[in-house]
């Protein structure tokens, strides 16, 4: 039989696996700031710090009334927006559904069915007033700007090649085309007058509408179904562009970085088992390595792995008495939002950057002994793992219940730690701040101007202590100092109000 010291074993060495120490994460943040150099000086590197053609960040007092069209998510969306020009804007929108179909089949049946969204959009909501103020432009053009969340290789605001489908898209004829042109061509063979003047990624929308809400913002990021950020980078840094008109013109750019992709090669990540399984049986093995440690599409997964490892431990099982359920069995049965539920029910502080590598003492678990408060949170917990797991109500013990809580915060705590690395190196990399010295001495300059970043996607606006694990990564990086400075909000529709702002550019430049 299994004795007591084993069974902790088995959860200790989960535990010590998911742990990031201080060190582990400048070392990590290091490397992250290596890929940034390597991907703003050369093309097709994974970190593809992609130029975006974005010269500037607005400031609010923008205007105008513009369509936009949003893919890359769980739903497409078309809204129209109209920016007030103080800080404010509105916004009507129509979510619609993807199917499987048209995300894996022809790009041409999948850009005809986002041309029709618009048209249906447009007879069903739209108002008439467009920003049309531009000499030379029809007055009866619609100006739309489009949000499109995949590696796209930018030429200018207006264009850009589709590199690769990610997040379970994979639409044939489309990789190597111009998005823009694609989208155009359906319009046109709809005779539609909608004009698509900008393409933005989910990243740039967040940073724009953070900046046209708060008067300014330094990084835009998501973590929604995947991960990645822009931030504004001198075009001087952004060494790829070599002697190109945008090259020429200086000043400041968006890049989109694509971090995701941070490490594939996994050298420097912190693998488990349980990630090797994620990777091994996704659709990109190989691929967006960071991601798949970070991102909602991916945590919940991750989950159920170590939760299935523990039914299964032998010679005997440490978690639900040996049972599964056909949730727990299903591949991305267990979603990331029931973590969120799970940790919801606890309400209590998780462990962080902790030196201690061990798990509960769950070998010497007596569910009699808890304090009634604790027993009570732990009774929410199973009542949340019966339901949405599908055990019943017999199969589930508080033990069961205190286990999968702490699975779950492994996991999440894993993730927002990584997520403050990724946040790390854009400070680092922009001048913001910078390491601790030998003497583990923040050398900032002391300032108090706040360093705006926007946000937008479930993980960061839903998960409990998400955002709170994230800045003690941060602080450990980049001090105390510099952290507290740091304004996250929520860049709210994000992706329209991008849009907008950019399709405005777009106008501008011409
Ligand atoms: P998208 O990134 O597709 O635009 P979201 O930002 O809503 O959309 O992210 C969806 C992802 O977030 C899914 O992977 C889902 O599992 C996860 N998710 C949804 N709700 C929650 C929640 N309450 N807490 C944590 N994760 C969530």
């Amino acid at each position: 039989a299994l004795s007591y010291e084993d069974s902790q074993r088995v959860f200790d060495d989960i535990d010590r696996h998911f742990q990031l120490g201080p060190e582990f994460l400048v070392e990590l943040t290091k490397t992250f700031l290596e890929e940034f150099r390597l991907g703003l000086s050369s093309y097709n590197h994974p970190m593809a710090m992609i130029p975006t053609f974005v010269t500037g960040v607005p400031d609010g007092t923008e205007t105008g009334t513009f369509l936009a069209l949003d893919l890359g998510g769980t739903n497409m969306r078309v809204c129209e927006v109209v920016l007030n020009g103080d800080k404010t804007f509105s916004l009507r929108q129509q979510k619609y559904k993807v199917s499987d179909s048209l995300k894996t089949g022809e790009a041409t049946a999948l850009f005809d069915y986002l041309a029709d969204s618009v048209d249906a959009f447009l007879t069903t909501h739209a108002a008439s007033a467009y920003a049309t103020d531009t000499p030379g432009e029809n007055s009866d053009v619609v100006h739309l700007g489009l949000t499109f969340s995949f590696p796209v290789e930018q030429t200018a605001l207006g264009s850009g090649k589709i590199l690769t489908w990610t997040k379970g898209f994979s639409a044939k004829n489309a990789i190597g085309h111009d998005v823009v042109q694609l989208l155009q061509d359906a319009f046109d063979r709809k005779h539609m007058h909608v004009k698509c003047v900008a393409l933005v990624n989910d990243t740039v929308g967040a940073l724009l509408s953070r900046a046209y809400t708060a008067g300014g913002c330094v990084l835009g990021a998501i973590f929604g179904t995947g991960t990645n950020g822009a931030y504004v980078e001198e075009v001087s840094k952004i060494t790829k562009l070599g002697n190109s008109p945008a090259a020429a013109h200086g000043g400041h750019m968006v890049v989109n970085t694509e971090w995701g992709a941070f490490n594939n090669s996994r050298s420097h990540l912190p693998c488990t088992p349980f990630d090797n399984s994620v990777d091994r049986l996704s659709i990109n093995p190989s691929y967006q390595a960071f991601e798949k440690m970070i991102s909602g599409m991916y945590l919940g997964e991750i989950t159920r792995n170590v939760l299935v490892a523990l039914i299964d431990a032998a010679p005997k099982s440490l978690l639900f008495g040996g049972k599964s359920t056909t949730i727990l069995n299903t591949h991305y049965g267990f979603d990331t939002s029931v973590m969120s539920d799970i940790e919801d029910a606890w309400e209590g502080p998780r462990k962080s950057l902790s030196g201690d590598k061990s798990a509960p003492a769950f070998s010497t678990f007596d569910a009699s002994t808890l304090p009634s408060n604790i027993s009570a949170k732990l009774e929410r917990i199973r009542s949340v793992v019966v339901k949405q797991l599908g055990f019943n109500d017999s199969d589930v013990t508080l033990k069961d219940a205190a286990i999968v809580r702490w699975a779950c915060s492994l996991v999440a705590t894993r993730a927002a730690l990584l997520s403050g690395v990724a946040l790390a190196t854009v400070l680092i990399q922009t001048g913001r701040a910078s390491f601790a010295d030998a003497d583990g001495k923040f050398l900032n300059r002391p300032e108090t101007e706040k360093i705006t970043v926007g946000v937008d996607g479930s993980l960061i606006e839903h998960y409990p202590n998400f955002e709170r694990t994230l800045r003690d990564s941060l602080r450990s990086l980049v001090g105390e100092d510099v952290e507290q400075r740091v304004d996250i909000g929520l860049a709210k529709d994000g992706s329209g109000v991008g849009a907008a702002l950019c399709a405005l550019q777009a106008l501008k430049q011409h």
